[in-house]
């Protein structure tokens, strides 16, 4: 079969995080909440005597957005938490100034809030020299989707790393509303490459997880699997027949003629 598309996942597939433990997450989360703080303390939308009640709120609808973007395959955007806490904190009496925050301040916040996080993110050594053999195609078209609740984060990665100019299509979760492995995603994402549903058994999708698995087979698409040393916690195992495994990225040009 000759591939229309391929479709990369983001984490451990094109960027390895250094030495991923969740306690390093939390601490890169926890970092970046404190510098998104001290912005609006600076910016004199929440008082020092907020700050307390700030961060048990932030991280108690942390916690639900994540547990219910799981359930529902929805995402919670940065952004919308950032919001919902200043709610939360103005519907409980607190003075909260944010009448003239503006949309751009918020995301700043949320890009702050995983600027932590965006440094431990590298790619491997062989992500660019991959890309950068399958953009010489004429023909193949090249997506990313990825599950995160900032898009900036993704963006200003690849941007940063010189990698943004191979992709037809960069989707994140954030900015579409739904998560992989819900194909609405995929479907989404093969249009923005400008293919279309029935293209999808001619492309492939490359990614680590049960999500990036079980998206791409719903869709139609077949998945190469990126083995990952780092074991998650409460990893799905992938039954998949057909499923191709590869151990470095720049085995996925063995698939593309
Ligand atoms: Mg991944």
């Amino acid at each position: 079969m000759r591939v229309k598309g391929l479709i990369f996942d983001f984490g451990f597939t094109l960027f390895s995080f250094e030495n991923p433990s969740i306690e390093k997450y939390y601490d890169c989360f926890n970092r970046g909440l404190l510098k998104s703080l001290f912005i609006l303390k600076q910016e004199k939308i929440i008082e020092e005597k907020e700050i307390d009640s700030f961060i048990k709120i932030f991280n108690r609808k942390r916690n639900t957005f994540f547990k219910s973007s799981i359930k529902t395959k929805e995402e919670f955007p940065t952004t919308l938490l950032f919001k919902s806490v200043l709610t939360a904190l103005k519907e409980r009496g607190y003075n909260i100034k944010d009448e003239n925050v503006k949309e751009e301040f918020i995301e700043n916040l949320a890009e702050i809030y995983h600027s932590c996080e965006e440094e431990e993110w590298k790619p491997y050594k062989e992500t660019k020299f991959t890309l950068e053999s399958l953009s010489k195609s004429s023909y193949l078209k090249i997506g990313l989707i990825s599950n995160h609740p900032n898009h900036k984060t993704i963006n200003n990665l690849l941007k940063n790393n010189e990698m943004k100019h191979y992709f037809d299509a960069i989707v994140t979760s954030a900015k579409f509303g739904k998560r992989k492995p819900n194909p609405d995603i995929f479907f989404y994402t093969l249009k923005k490459m400008g293919l279309n549903k029935d293209d999808a058994k001619d492309c492939m999708m490359v990614g680590d997880e049960a999500a990036d698995a079980v998206g791409a087979d719903r869709a139609g698409m077949q998945l190469i699997l990126k083995e990952r040393e780092y074991e998650f916690p409460f990893e799905r195992e992938i039954n998949l027949p057909n499923l191709i495994k590869i151990k470095s990225i720049k085995e996925v040009l063995n698939y593309i003629e």
